[in-house]
């Protein structure tokens, strides 16, 4: 069995590195002096192959899954990522969403874990989107490839959602996103597969009430001639529906995991939770082995980042 866990992590962690130097910057500068590599310092003044929140939330999924699902578990990583700076690459927490933050403190106030979530329409950065890849794997550990028709399936990307980001249209987001995963994962052909994966949620949403009314922010993911919108037409921003769109897009413009991170990180803005959006679904569809070397050789803890890949990978073999 491949190891789809590790292509998907480390293809997350390494887009993440790429673009944490250059966060926020925009993409008339990054078009002058585009970024091609790993660089260090930058907007948060770390060393190359830092990678930031994104990353470090994810890890805090990957290793809470290996022991199976337990929201609670989960939010307990989370706040020893906020409070005590595990699960990052140099022992500081540098970049965190006001959302995400707000959820923690509740939950360290002895909120239940799925009471946590903001659930207002500013409550829609990417701060859930930008984590919620390992979810992919354990739903496929335990309802198989299908499991988007699958109500409890659903449930539980809306729930892992909520834990910070409890507003419909993130949950919509990650609920879109890790279908588009799933179909990529063995996929021989790209914009069939991201079609499918986008179709399938999309239809999972119009026939629940409550999300349907929600539905329309995703309306140009759906056109067939999405991949052909311009780039001026792309947003890059924090705002959830920008973020997807721009990860997609970039995922669908480009033919390697390089070239498609590349794009990602070159939009501007969220340079580092944009291209770690794409970077999961890079990583899924093209593979390991397609991360550059010279990428993955710089990463922080990138013994322990994928040994924490590994041990989710195993824990499913054992179920
Ligand atoms: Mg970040």
């Amino acid at each position: 069995m491949a190891n789809h866990v590790l292509a998907g992590i480390m293809g997350l962690c390494v887009a993440d590195a790429l673009g944490v130097p250059v966060e926020f910057m925009d993409r008339e500068t990054l078009k002058r002096n585009p970024v091609t590599g790993m660089r260090s310092y930058g907007t948060y003044h770390q060393p190359a192959g830092t990678w930031s929140d994104d990353t470090s939330m994810t890890l805090c999924l990957v290793e809470s899954l290996t022991k199976g699902l337990d929201y609670h578990d989960i939010m307990k990583g989370f706040l020893k990522w906020l409070d005590e700076a595990a699960y990052t690459s140099h022992g500081q927490v540098f970049d965190v969403g006001n959302t995400t933050r707000q959820a923690l403190r509740r939950f360290s106030r002895g909120i239940p874990s799925l009471e946590c979530g903001g659930t207002t329409e500013r409550d829609n950065g990417n701060g859930s989107l930008m984590r919620i890849l390992p979810i992919v794997f354990y739903l496929r550990s335990v309802y198989g490839t299908d499991f988007c028709e699958i109500d409890e399936a659903l449930e539980i990307i809306h729930n892992v959602s909520a834990l910070t980001h409890a507003h419909k249209r993130s949950q919509i987001a990650c609920g879109i996103y890790v279908s588009v995963a799933s179909m990529l994962i063995d996929a021989t052909d790209l914009g069939i597969s991201v079609e499918t994966g986008i179709h399938k949620a999309i239809e999972y949403y119009r026939n629940h009430p409550g999300f349907s009314d929600e539905l329309h922010h995703y309306e140009r993911l759906t056109r067939k001639d999405f991949d052909k919108l311009d780039e001026t037409e792309i947003r890059s921003s924090g705002y959830v529906v920008d973020t997807l769109e721009a990860a997609i897009w970039c995922l669908l413009k480009t033919r390697s995991f390089k070239d498609c991170v590349l794009t990602a990180v070159n939009l501007g803005e969220d340079t580092d939770t944009v291209a770690a959006v794409a970077g999961g679904l890079a990583g899924l569809y093209y593979g390991y082995e397609s991360i550059p070397n010279d990428w993955l050789s710089v990463i922080a803890k990138r013994d322990y980042v994928e040994s924490l890949c590994n041990q989710l990978h195993a824990s499913f073999r054992g179920r």
